[in-house]
């Protein structure tokens, strides 16, 4: 059986699509190729909740005035649900929660992330950062790129000054309804996902999507991570928490039913990647070789960096299994399978 998708159209520009009463949905505009976030109403009290805000941007926020003054019938914001720091999805909290005076929720680790990479950076390099692009053997261009400062702090403006935590199993009482919060790690530190057994739905943020996958990847500032192992163990613990027949309301792309074969189909792919790995680990090779060998497209310097970032997330997940073995030369990771 395949996924079903009970919503073909999505809404364009400032227009607000009903899913329930109480659940309604909107999309913000991203300069980039995955060109929009869903972000999600749901009635709470007199007003609504918004759950994940898009990214920073002229045309997001007229859109999000737009919306707010013709769509909600007058009724105000009572507060705003980040599901994780990535600037897609709370790049506008500051502006909501400064505009409307109202309250942040998100998950400990989310909020302090986002306070982290918006805070200013220390004006000389981190050698720690440029010793893991050289041991990646990552093209030149994308290590000056990266090594520039992060663009993180124009894509969200002033981050909210407080927030109330969310932890994993909390009720999150919204309007007549109660949300379940479900933290998983491998995409962000304390991604939330929030589950209604009454309406039989889930706001899964980028936990689940219906067709392309969150992306999974080391960072500079932690190269020895092994986020894979938290993904796989996130699509454990949302397919004990979360029964099958829920419409997933996802933050790109469309609702849809099908949440777990969409769980395995998504760790299906990881296990083939790992498979693919392994092979091209036959012969001594860099992580920057893996990568060319696996995307054969054009790619920018970030996209290179993230797809750099997700190859080691695959290789840092083998070496623990001790499928592959690793040593360095001239500075450069070569990674092995055959010892
Ligand atoms: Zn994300």
């Amino acid at each position: 059986m395949s996924l079903t998708f009970p919503f073909t159209e999505a809404p364009e520009n400032h227009q607000v699509v009903t899913i329930h009463p109480h659940v309604k949905w909107v999309r913000s505009p991203l300069p980039f190729s995955l060109a929009h976030i869903n972000c999600y109403l749901l009635k709470d009290g007199d007003g609504w909740c918004v759950l994940d805000t898009g990214m920073n941007g002229k045309e997001a926020i007229s859109r999000w005035e737009k919306i707010i003054a013709e769509g909600l019938d007058g009724a105000p914001i009572t507060r705003v649900i980040s599901t994780h720091h990535h600037p897609d999805h709370n790049g506008l909290a500051g502006w909501f929660c400064d505009t409307y005076k109202v309250p942040f929720y998100t998950t400990e680790a989310e909020y302090y992330y986002t306070r982290t990479f918006y805070a200013p950076k220390r004006s000389e390099r981190y050698w720690e950062s440029a010793e893991y692009f050289d041991r990646t053997g990552i093209n030149e261009e994308s290590k000056e790129a990266l090594l520039a400062d992060s663009n993180y702090s124009h894509m969200v403006t002033e981050v909210p000054g407080a927030f109330h935590r969310v932890v994993d199993g909390d009720r999150l009482k919204i309007g007549d309804y109660e949300w379940e919060a479900i933290t998983t790690r491998g995409h962000s530190p304390e991604h939330l996902s929030l589950y209604c057994e009454a309406l039989d739905m889930m706001l899964s943020g980028d936990q689940v999507l219906p067709a392309i996958t969150s992306n999974v990847s080391i960072s500079p500032t932690q190269a020895y991570a092994n986020p894979l192992k938290d993904w796989f163990d996130a699509h454990d613990k949302v397919k004990a928490r979360i029964p099958d027949s829920v419409l997933v309301l996802p933050a790109h792309e469309l609702p849809f039913k099908g949440l777990h074969q969409r769980l395995q189909a998504v760790v299906d792919h990881h296990h083939e990647r790992l498979d693919k790995i392994v092979t091209l680990c036959g012969t001594s090779i860099n992580p920057q070789e893996i990568t060319n060998e696996l995307f054969d497209r054009e790619m920018d310097e970030f996209q290179n960096f993230l797809a750099v970032g997700e190859v080691m997330a695959h290789l840092n997940w083998l070496l623990n299994e001790k499928r592959v073995s690793v040593c360095v030369e001239n500075g450069v990771y070569q990674f092995s399978a055959d010892f």
